[in-house]
């Protein structure tokens, strides 16, 4: 996407995301965008519903929408031991469990509704109730192993970090063994999910978290 391209559509999709969220503001900073303001919420679960405002700002990165932006909590709310990076942008997940969501719309709009109101909404529900609404992951290379766990539905690290290991490498034979344990062909076990998961980002991503995968031993996942 051309650097014009680019200014346009972070420009109209902000205008789409001003709908919605009026206290947000564009800037631009000769280097690229930002959004800062007030982004307010209201969202139910399980019974507990949670109205509240946090003071955000968000980084567009240069190469939007391949790839997705940053947000920190400007007004301290947020502890360091609750998802939060050491350079304070908070953690909304692993890499491809971002770009799943992300996806769903690729804009400014979807990645706050999906994004980052949850987020938010589970900091909120947690200081309410002293549990997390969602489940929550470990951070580096274990909680990549949770992800994709529970993303193929399966049982043992190891499996789980197999399967990475096959979309590290980018590509997709279908009439191979799958590499999760089952003795089927890929294509009739968990073809339909390892495709959904490639399409989703580039190759490098995968290569990136199949890293830090790789550091861990085989454990089985909790619960
Ligand atoms: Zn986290
Ligand atoms: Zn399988």
């Amino acid at each position: 996407m051309t650097r014009v391209a680019h200014e346009d559509l972070v420009k109209k999709q902000f205008q789409e995301l001003q709908t919605k969220h009026q206290y947000l503001q564009l800037h631009d900073t000769g280097k690229g965008y930002t959004i800062s303001g007030h982004l307010t919420f209201r969202s139910e679960y399980a019974g507990i519903e949670i109205q509240d405002g946090f003071s955000i700002f968000i980084e567009i990165p240069a190469r939007y929408p391949d790839a997705i932006p940053t947000v920190k909590e400007m007004a301290g709310r947020i502890p360091n031991n609750f998802h939060k990076f050491d350079n304070d942008v908070l953690c909304l997940g692993t890499p491809t469990d971002q770009w799943i969501k992300f996806n769903q719309s690729k804009t400014l709009l979807g990645f706050i509704e999906n994004l980052v109101v949850p987020h938010l909404f589970s900091f909120c529900f947690k200081e309410k109730t002293g549990r997390m609404p969602f489940g929550e992951r470990s951070h580096g290379g274990l909680g990549i192993l949770e992800f994709y766990c529970e993303y193929f539905e399966l049982k043992d690290f190891e499996a789980a970090r197999k399967l990475l290991k096959l979309l590290a490498t980018g590509s997709y034979r279908r009439e191979k063994t799958c590499p999760c344990g089952s003795g089927r062909r890929l294509r009739s076990c968990h073809g339909k999910k390892f495709l959904e998961a490639m399409k989703s980002q580039e190759v490098s991503t995968f290569k990136g978290e199949y890293k830090q995968a790789l550091s861990l031993g085989t454990k089985k996942p909790r619960n």
